[in-house]
């Protein structure tokens, strides 16, 4: 499906907003989660599919719920100024993410990729891509790249912390993609 702005899915599908479930207005990240993940899914305001995408439209009768399918979420999903376009750079980023979601929390996180051309599938972890090094310089990723060899990887990352140690607000993350282990960080993680 074509992306459309949201007015033009609303006005498309007739869709009464007044009509639509009450929502909090400011919903949180859990919110949010529990509303996509609730079973039995709600439906799709526009195909009555069950709704896997779910937003807040403040609206003059007060905040509701706008639920969607994948199909219809993603046709008014508006990408940010700074996200990748090409499907190489948004699985870097995908990636990166996953890397410093599992830094902080220890925990990989459970990641399938879905795209237009091949559908559900998941993260690609061939051997070549096993070793992940990341060098974040100011919060944003600086360099990166994946190893087959633990060996040659921790060289990088060794190589890396000494280029930018002493820099302010720089780390060095080593990780393993397929058991998503974070091997080593720099600095250490307390
Ligand atoms: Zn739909």
């Amino acid at each position: 499906m074509d992306r459309i702005s949201l007015d033009e899915l609303l006005k498309q599908a007739d869709i009464d907003v007044a009509a639509l479930p009450p929502a909090p207005t400011s919903p949180t990240d859990q919110q949010m989660r529990a509303r996509i993940t609730a079973r039995p899914a709600y439906r799709c305001a526009v195909c009555q599919e069950g709704g896997s995408t779910a937003r807040v439209l403040n609206t003059d009768q007060g905040a509701r719920w706008l639920d969607l399918c994948l199909r219809h979420g993603l046709a008014v999903h508006e990408p940010s100024p700074r996200m990748p376009t090409t499907m190489e750079g948004i699985l870097a980023d995908l990636r990166e993410a996953l890397a410093e979601a599992t830094a902080a929390t220890g925990q990989t996180p459970d990641v399938r990729l879905w795209t237009d051309e091949n559908g559900w599938q998941d993260m690609p972890m061939d051997e070549h891509h096993r070793y992940h090094v990341t060098l974040i310089l100011d919060g944003r990723r600086a360099r990166h790249g994946w190893w087959g060899v633990e060996a040659v990887a921790r060289e990088k990352f060794t190589l890396w912390v000494g280029e930018c140690s002493g820099k302010a607000g720089s780390r060095v993350i080593l990780t393993d993609e397929h058991t998503g282990a974070v091997l080593t960080t720099w600095p250490q993680q307390p």
